[in-house]
C-alpha cells in the first residue's frame, strides 16, 4: 500500500467536505427527527468511492488504509452528519480482508464496493452477555453443508438496511472449550436470502442509529461462509477491532472539533451584556480545554492509524485513541451545550443532536470502562480484575 502524503490527505479531506456541503445541517436534522437511514447520503458516498477506500484496487477499492479512513470519517461528523451511518461497512470488512478466502473476497467485494452489497450490520452483542463478548450464546451448528444458527443479537445497528451481516456465534458452547476465546466462529450472513428466518425489531434510541434486536431460528449460512477457520473467530473480532476503534475515534475527533468550530462561531457572535459572550472567560476556558483535548485524541488517532497500516500491533493505541477522543468530544459537547445556553436545547441549532450522538461513543462499540481496563491490565501489568 502506498502511504499518502500530506497533499493526498488533504485533498481526501477537501472532497469529502464539499460532499458533506450537499448535506448540510438541515439534511441531518430532518433525518433524525424522521428517524429515517440517510440513504441518499450513503449513496453518494459510495458512488464517490469513500466507503469502499479499505477495499484493495483489485477487488474494486482504492486499496488505501486507516489513515485515510480516518480523515474521511472525520470529516463527515465535523461537517454536522453522522458516518455513524456508513461507517459499518469499513471496518466489519477488516475480517473478511484479513481473513477471509480468495473466492470469498473475489464474491463479495467487488459487489460491495460497486454499492450492489451493503455490509453494514455486525452481529455480536447478546443481551445476556453484555460486554462480556465470549459470554455469547447464538450457537452455529454445522449440518452437512450448512451451518444452523439460533439465538438472539441485541443493538445491531443497521440490519434493516443492510444485505449482508458480519456474524460472531459460538460454534463450541464455552463449557466445553479450554480457553473462553476458543469456539467462537464469523460467518458473512446474507440476510436477503434467509431473511424468512430472520426477525429483525428496530429499537428505539435517543439517536437515530437504525439499532435492532435481530432473531435467529434456524437460519442457514453455507460452509463457504465461514471465515477463517472454526472456532477462530474471537482472534479475527479482535483485529477487526482495533481498526472499528481507531475508526470510531475519528468520528469523536469530527464531532470534537464540530462542537468547537460551532461554539467558537457562536461565541464570537452571540451579544449578551454589551458584549460577545466568548469575551468571558467562563464561556472561553471549557471551548479551549475542549479543543485541547480533541488535538492530543487526535495525536493518538494518527499514531494508531499508522501503526494498523503498518502492520504494527496497535492495540494500545487504538483503544486509547477511542477513549481519549471519545472523552474529549463528550467535554466539547457539554463546552457546545454551555456556550449556546437555551438554544442549544432548541433542534433548530443541531447542537442537542450532535451532542446526543457524541455520547453514544463513550459506551459503544466497547464501554470506555473496558478501555481503562484493558490499559491497566495489558499495558501497565495490574491485576486481571474481572
Ligand atoms: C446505538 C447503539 C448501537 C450499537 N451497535 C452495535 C452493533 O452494530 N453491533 C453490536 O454487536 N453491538 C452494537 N452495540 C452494542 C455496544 O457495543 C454495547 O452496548 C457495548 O459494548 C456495551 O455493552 P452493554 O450495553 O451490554 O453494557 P454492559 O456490558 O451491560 O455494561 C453496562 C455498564 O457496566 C460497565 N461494566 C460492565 N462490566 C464492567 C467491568 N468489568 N468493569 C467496569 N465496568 C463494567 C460498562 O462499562 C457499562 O458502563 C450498540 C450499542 C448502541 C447503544
Amino acid at each position: 500500500m502506498e502511504k499518502s502524503t500530506k497533499e493526498d490527505l488533504e485533498l481526501i479531506r477537501q472532497s469529502v467536505r464539499t460532499l458533506c456541503e450537499k448535506f448540510p445541517e438541515s439534511y441531518w436534522r430532518e433525518i433524525d427527527q424522521k428517524k429515517e437511514y440517510p440513504e441518499a447520503f450513503i449513496r453518494a458516498l459510495t458512488e464517490e468511492g469513500w466507503l469502499s477506500v479499505l477495499i484493495p484496487e483489485e477487488y474494486g477499492g482504492s486499496g488505501l488504509g486507516l489513515v485515510e479512513a480516518s480523515v474521511i470519517l472525520e470529516e463527515i461528523n465535523r461537517s454536522g452528519g453522522n458516518a455513524g451511518a456508513g461507517h459499518a461497512q469499513m471496518y466489519t470488512m477488516g475480517a473478511l480482508l484479513r481473513h477471509g478466502n480468495d473466492e470469498q473476497k473475489q464474491r463479495y467485494l467487488p459487489k460491495i464496493a460497486s454499492g450492489e452489497l451493503r455490509l453494514q450490520a455486525f452481529g455480536v452483542t447478546e443481551p445476556t452477555a453484555g460486554s462480556d463478548t465470549t459470554s455469547i450464546e447464538t450457537m452455529a451448528v454445522r449440518k452437512g453443508d450448512r451451518y444452523i444458527v439460533n439465538g438472539q443479537k441485541i443493538w445491531t445497528s443497521r440490519a434493516e438496511h443492510s444485505d449482508l451481516m458480519m456474524l460472531l456465534a459460538r460454534t463450541t458452547p464455552k463449557d466445553e472449550v479450554k480457553k473462553k476465546t476458543d469456539g467462537l466462529s464469523v460467518f458473512i450472513l446474507d440476510m436477503q436470502e434467509q431473511k424468512d428466518k430472520l426477525e429483525i425489531r428496530p429499537i428505539d434510541t435517543m439517536i437515530n442509529h437504525a439499532a435492532t434486536e435481530v432473531f435467529f431460528e434456524n437460519v442457514e449460512i453455507p460452509v463457504e461462509n465461514l471465515i477463517g477457520e472454526e472456532g477462530k473467530g474471537f482472534r479475527y473480532i479482535l483485529s477487526g477491532m482495533n481498526a472499528e476503534r481507531i475508526l470510531i475515534a475519528s468520528e469523536s475527533i469530527g464531532d470534537g472539533y464540530y462542537f468547537v468550530d460551532k461554539s467558537v462561531q457562536y461565541a464570537n457572535e452571540r451579544v449578551v451584556f454589551n458584549r460577545p459572550i466568548g469575551k468571558n472567560q467562563g464561556v472561553q476556558f471549557p471551548i479551549a480545554e475542549g479543543y485541547m483535548e480533541i488535538e492530543a485524541a487526535r495525536l493518538m488517532r494518527d499514531k494508531a492509524a499508522k501503526m494498523f497500516d503498518d502492520g504494527e500491533n496497535c492495540g494500545a493505541e487504538a483503544n486509547m485513541a477511542k477513549y481519549l477522543a471519545a472523552e474529549a468530544a463528550w467535554k466539547a459537547a457539554n463546552a457546545a451545550m454551555t456556550t449556546y445556553g437555551g438554544y442549544g436545547f432548541a433542534t433548530e441549532y443541531n447542537i442537542e443532536r450532535k451532542f446526543r450522538e457524541a455520547r453514544l461513543f463513550i459506551v459503544a462499540p466497547v464501554a470506555n470502562h473496558l478501555i481503562l481496563s484493558y490499559v491497566a491490565q495489558h499495558v501497565l501489568g495490574l491485576p486481571r480484575s474481572f
